[in-house]
């Protein structure tokens, strides 16, 4: 089969870094960039560090509103799609890549895999949570991380498995839903191995002490666009500092936004605040399985935090990634201070059971993605 795979953002590199070995081993894959991150540190550095082949088409589309950004991504597709005539479309994740790449696939009734299906924060403020709930309901083949994943698409009416005798299907048909694992964790496992080696050296170059130190990562729009919730993000990275040093690894978004509301001379203000550019996978995971604990508001970091056994709160009123929260190894504080610190105050519990997978997420995709020429659009 030749699949279409859409990608253009810093976790779908990674995602995608975990697929596309085992796809092209067994079909022909056309890797599109949108360019949504098209900056060196979000993007180049991820290609090159994970081993993700170099994109077969780079539409260099960035910048703008989402609807505009979505709206000229989905022009471009259209001809990539006329043109290279795949049997599916494969898209990750929540972004206006994955939503341009959906609706693109589905228009030209090319069946659509979706990786990360059936997330949800119940926020439809949070753009992602539109691009999450649109893709998935023009998808053909849903790869779900979890089974709380699953539930949240037959909630939705989109069932797991299909209603006896329904007319499409033959008994034994592969069903549009799939439970796979997540395949950011099947990087993550591999990457945290490694990582034990080289904390200390990294953790020095940062100038704080291994597990003394707290990693912050912040660019969603609801923290970082609006100038209010922006101080309130500086005001709690003050507030948590006064006890334990931090490194951020800035997003260039936030950076932008900081120096465009005359908030990052406050930051820089904060005595232990230690501000980096963005780091690549391999020296982010070092910082991350180093750290006392993580403050973020990345989806993609919260699971990442649990996987190594780091306590993680969240920056963030929701999350889609609500087993971490259960499992107790996560804290919804939004940009509440004091419940930052006091979250960072709390043991984590003595278990933690494994989450989204073993690490085989990308084969069990491979093999669903097999199947899509036997499921409905
Ligand atoms: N990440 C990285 N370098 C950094 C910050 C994050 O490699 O400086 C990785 C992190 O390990 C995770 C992914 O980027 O795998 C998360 O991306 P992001 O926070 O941009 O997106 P989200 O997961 O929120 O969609």
């Amino acid at each position: 089969m030749k699949i279409l795979t859409v990608v253009g953002n810093r976790p779908q590199f990674i995602k995608a870094a975990a697929v596309s070995g085992p796809l092209r081993a067994e079909h022909e894959e056309v890797l599109v960039h949108t360019g949504q991150h098209h900056d060196d540190s979000l993007s180049k550095v991820f290609f090159a560090e994970l081993g993700l082949a170099r994109p077969e088409r780079e539409l260099g589309i960035g910048g703008g509103s989402n609807t505009s950004q979505t709206a000229r991504m989905l022009g471009a597709l259209e001809g990539v799609l006329n043109e290279v005539a795949p049997d599916a479309v494969l898209v990750y994740g929540d972004t206006n890549s994955t939503l341009a790449g959906a609706l693109a696939g589905a228009q030209a009734q090319v069946p659509v895999a979706h990786v990360e299906a059936g997330m949800r924060s119940f926020d439809r403020t949070m753009p992602e949570e539109l691009n999450r709930v649109l893709t998935d309901h023009m998808s053909a083949l849903l790869l779900c991380s979890s089974e709380v994943a699953r539930d949240n698409l037959a909630r939705e009416g989109i069932p797991g498995e299909r209603a006896p005798g329904e007319e499409a299907f033959g008994e034994g048909a592969p069903s549009p839903v799939v439970v796979v694992g997540d395949v950011m964790v099947d990087v993550a496992l591999r990457w945290q191995l490694k990582a034990r080696e080289s904390i200390d050296a990294v953790a020095r170059g940062h100038r704080v002490r291994p597990w003394d130190y707290l990693l912050v990562t912040a660019h969603r729009a609801g923290n970082v666009d609006d100038r209010k919730r922006l101080a309130k993000l500086v005001e709690l990275l003050g507030a948590v500092a006064e006890q334990t040093p931090l490194v951020f690894p800035m997003h260039p978004r936030t950076r932008a936004r900081l120096e465009a509301a005359g908030l990052m001379e406050e930051l820089l203000k904060i005595e232990g605040m230690h501000v980096a550019e963005p780091l690549g996978y391999a020296e982010f995971t070092d910082l991350l399985c180093g750290a006392r604990a993580v403050l973020t508001d990345s989806g993609g970091v919260q699971k990442e935090a649990y996987l190594a056994g780091v306590p993680c709160v969240t920056l963030r009123a929701s999350t889609e990634w609500v087993e971490t929260v259960q499992a107790g190894w996560n804290t919804l504080v939004d940009l509440d201070a004091r419940a930052a610190r006091a979250a960072l105050e709390r043991e984590p519990p003595a278990e933690r059971p494994r989450l989204y997978g073993d690490g085989h997420a990308a084969e069990r995709c491979v093999e669903a993605i097999g199947t899509i020429g036997e499921l409905r659009l």
